[in-house]
C-alpha cells in the first residue's frame, strides 16, 4: 500500500517544493500532522487562515449555508453574495465588487477594468501598466506578465504585452516611466513574496499625486495584505492612500477560496454585462465564510490586537540579538526576517521543530500567523526560531 505521501507525488503534478509534512487537521493556531505531531503555525496556509484552522463559529456559519445551498449560477441573486459585497463598500468606502476565485483572477479582472477605463476615455493606445521590481501579482499569464521579477518571465510565451516595470520606492523612475500610454500603476503596499518590503509613506503620497494628475488608475494589490492583516482592515490605510481599486482574496474568506476586486465610483461601472464573468464566482459558502471573518476583524479593538501581537513578535525577535538577524520588518502580523542564512533551510528546521514558517525572497523568512494567535504561541514559536537563527 503506498503512503499518502507516495500517492502525492505520483499523481499531484510536481510543482511545489512540498514540505515533509502531511497536514491531517488542525485548530486555532496548531496544526497535527498524521503522525499526531503537532505544529504552531505562523503561515495560515500563506495568509490565509485568518481566523485559524475550524474556529467554530466559522465552521457554523459556512454549515448553515450548505445547508442552503452550494453554488448558485451567476445569473441569479443570493444572499451572501450581495450582503458581503455590501459589507467590503460599507467598511472600505468603495462602490461595487467583483468577485471571483483566487488572486491571480482578481488582478486579472482589475487589469481589465483599468484597462477598458482608458479604452472608454481615452481610445486605443493606452493600455500599459507599471508594475514594481520584486512585486507578485499571480500565476496566469497576463499576471506573471505583471509580476516584476525575471524568474517568472520564462518558458510560457508569449506573455501578456503592455507591461513595464519600475524600481520599488524610486520617484525618479516613476515619473520617466508614466508615459502617455500608461493606464494604471499596480502595487502590493508591502510586498508580500517579493521579501516583505514596505512601500515608503511619501513614496505612496508621491505615487498617489501623481497618479490621479494624469488619471492613472492605482491598482492596489491586497490579496496578501487585506483584511486585518497588516493592523487595518487594508493596508492602504496605514499608507493613507486611496487606490481606484483593489484586489483581495488570501484572508478574505478564511480559507475557502475566493477572489475580489473593488472599485470606487470613478470606475464601478466600467464593465458591464457580458463584459466578464467566473462560473465558480462569489460562491456562496466562500461568502458565508467571508462574512463570518469580517464580522470578526473589523472592529478596532480586534484590529488594535493585531497590530500589538505584530509588534510584540517583532520586538520579541529583534531582542534576540541574534547575529544571523539582518533585520525584523513588517506590519501587524505580516513580519518578515532578513537572515544571513538560507531561508529554506530555516522553513524545514523549523517544520521539524514544530513550527511552520513561510519564506519571502532570496534572504527573508516570513511570518504569517493567523490573527487570532496568542502572545503564548507568539513566545512558543520565537523560541523554536531562537534555537535555528
Ligand atoms: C498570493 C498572491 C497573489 C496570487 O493569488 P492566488 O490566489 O495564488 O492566485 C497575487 N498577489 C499577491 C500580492 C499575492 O500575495
Amino acid at each position: 500500500m503506498p503512503t499518502i505521501k507516495e500517492l502525492d507525488k505520483q499523481y499531484v503534478m510536481n510543482t511545489y517544493g512540498r514540505q515533509d509534512l502531511t497536514v491531517e487537521r488542525g485548530r486555532g493556531c496548531k496544526l497535527y500532522g498524521d503522525d499526531g505531531k503537532e505544529y504552531i503555525d505562523f503561515g495560515s496556509g500563506i495568509g490565509t487562515l485568518s481566523l485559524g484552522t475550524a474556529d467554530e463559529g466559522y465552521i457554523q456559519a459556512i454549515t448553515a449555508q450548505l445547508y442552503r445551498t452550494q453554488h448558485v449560477s451567476n445569473y441569479f441573486t443570493c444572499e451572501p453574495v450581495a450582503r458581503l459585497a455590501e459589507k467590503i463598500c460599507t467598511l472600505s468606502g468603495y462602490d461595487k465588487v467583483f468577485f471571483g476565485n483566487s488572486g491571480a483572477e482578481a488582478n486579472e479582472g482589475a487589469i481589465k477594468l483599468a484597462r477598458k477605463y482608458s479604452f472608454d476615455k481615452y481610445g486605443e493606445g493606452r493600455s500599459t501598466i507599471i508594475t514594481f521590481n520584486s512585486s507578485f501579482h499571480g500565476r496566469t499569464i497576463t499576471t506573471l506578465a505583471a509580476t516584476g521579477q525575471d524568474v517568472f518571465h520564462n518558458f510560457f510565451f508569449p506573455f501578456t504585452e503592455g507591461f513595464k516595470y519600475s524600481p520599488y520606492n524610486d520617484k525618479d523612475a516613476l515619473i520617466s516611466n508614466l508615459t502617455d500610454d500608461v493606464c494604471a500603476v499596480m502595487f502590493e503596499c508591502i510586498q508580500g513574496e517579493g521579501g516583505v518590503n514596505l512601500m515608503d509613506m511619501e513614496f505612496a503620497a508621491f505615487l498617489e499625486e501623481e497618479c490621479k494628475k494624469r488619471d492613472v488608475l492605482l491598482i492596489c494589490d491586497e490579496i496578501q495584505t487585506g483584511v486585518g492583516r497588516t493592523g487595518k482592515l487594508f493596508a492602504f490605510e496605514n499608507f493613507d492612500i486611496k487606490p481606484d481599486i483593489f484586489t483581495l482574496a488570501k484572508g478574505l474568506c478564511g480559507g475557502m477560496p475566493t477572489g475580489a476586486f473593488v472599485a470606487n465610483e470613478k470606475c464601478s461601472s466600467v464593465l458591464t454585462k457580458g463584459q466578464h464573468g467566473s462560473t465558480f464566482g462569489g460562491n456562496p459558502v466562500s461568502c458565508a465564510a467571508g462574512l463570518y471573518v469580517l464580522d470578526k476583524v473589523s472592529n478596532s479593538a480586534f484590529l488594535e490586537e493585531v497590530t500589538a501581537k505584530g509588534e510584540y513578535l517583532m520586538q520579541k525577535l529583534r531582542e534576540l540579538g541574534k547575529e544571523t538577524i539582518l533585520e525584523v520588518r513588517g506590519m501587524g502580523l505580516m513580519v518578515g526576517i532578513k537572515t544571513s542564512l538560507v531561508p529554506s533551510e530555516i522553513s524545514a528546521k523549523a517544520l521539524e521543530a514544530g513550527l511552520i514558517v513561510l519564506t519571502a525572497g532570496k534572504d527573508v523568512v516570513r511570518l504569517l500567523p493567523p490573527l487570532i494567535i496568542s502572545h503564548e504561541e507568539i513566545d512558543e514559536g520565537v523560541a523554536i526560531l531562537q534555537e535555528l537563527l
